[in-house]
């Protein structure tokens, strides 16, 4: 499933090629996700923030390369995951995504649904069979700090991450998106400083800036304050993409075994299936669960 928004992610860089960033406006894509999922307000906060992150790193790789966001926590949401190409596709998924706290108290407390944990971020490229893997431990729980924290361990980059979600009252996503801003090596302290000088004192959350009506370009322009920069180009439309397929779907029911698939066949149960990352309904007849539970049988035997 795949619906295409105006949006993309937005590549820039000082005029000494020595800083590099990344901004998106995703409220379109995380928007989808949230009603394609029928997702609560703390699984949307969370899948939206990694589907940012995930375009932002994959904005700034070359062309047909890949980026998945993997968290495993131990707080309530157990894991989220969000994938991004550099070409645009994006989704993201958490098994947990009905989950609701007993009280939100008037915030939507992210860091707790999180809670301890770790982020895997793989880098997939064309031709290449096994993807690039790094892993840290999570150190704030809010995403965009974790991602800053994994770029410094697994690659040496120095960065600054902020990524947003604005949800309304009843857990409706109303903006979202981010920015990244790299270090590379042989950048001057007197520019490193600026920025940070910079970012100290911009602290509209970005999600907030979009929300009042900000472009990508806006979410940039506060860390490269006094510093010349300009746009490079990235003309991908971001687009919510699943890649499931009705085979993928068919292999998933093998986990129903035996027993299961030979009671819906007695029955003459169809099975009506939903992806769960793109609501796309696949509808699985009688003949095809008859073919599976064959080869499940075969495969018992052995
Ligand atoms: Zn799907």
């Amino acid at each position: 499933m795949s619906t295409s928004s105006l949006n993309r992610v937005q590549r820039f860089v000082t005029h000494d090629f020595t800083v590099r960033a990344a901004a998106v406006d995703a409220t379109a894509v995380v928007r989808e996700m949230q009603v394609l999922q029928g997702a609560k307000a703390l699984p949307s906060l969370a899948i939206g923030r990694a589907m940012v992150g995930a375009m932002l790193m994959a904005a700034q790789q070359k062309q047909g390369h890949q980026v998945g966001v993997y968290i495993r926590c131990q707080g309530p949401l157990r894991a989220i995951y969000a994938e991004a190409h550099f070409e645009g596709q994006v989704r993201g998924y958490c098994p947990m995504t009905h989950y609701e706290p007993e009280n939100y108290n008037n915030e939507y407390n992210l860091k707790a649904a999180i809670g301890e944990g770790s982020l895997t971020v793989a880098r997939h490229q064309p031709f290449q069979k096994t993807p690039h893997q790094g892993t840290v431990n999570l150190v704030s729980g809010e995403i965009g700090e974790d991602i800053a924290h994994y770029l410094i361990q697994s690659h040496q980059i120095r960065s600054l991450v902020s990524v947003g979600v604005y949800l309304d009252a009843y857990g409706q996503v109303r903006s979202a998106g981010g920015v990244i801003i790299e270090v590379m090596p042989g950048v001057e302290d007197q520019i490193i400083d600026q920025i940070q000088k910079n970012a100290d004192s911009h602290l509209v959350p970005v999600s907030q800036m979009l929300f009042d009506g900000a472009q990508s370009v806006d979410l940039v322009k506060p860390y490269f304050q006094g510093i010349p920069f300009m746009e490079l180009e990235h003309n991908f439309p971001l687009t919510y993409t699943c890649p499931c397929t009705k085979d993928r779907v068919v292999r998933a029911l093998e986990t129903l075994g035996l027993a299961e698939l030979e009671d819906m066949i007695r029955k003459n149960e169809k099975a009506d299936v939903t992806c769960q990352v793109c609501g796309r309904p696949y509808l699985i007849e009688i003949e095809e669960l008859t073919h599976l539970k064959n080869h499940l049988y075969k495969n018992s035997l052995n």
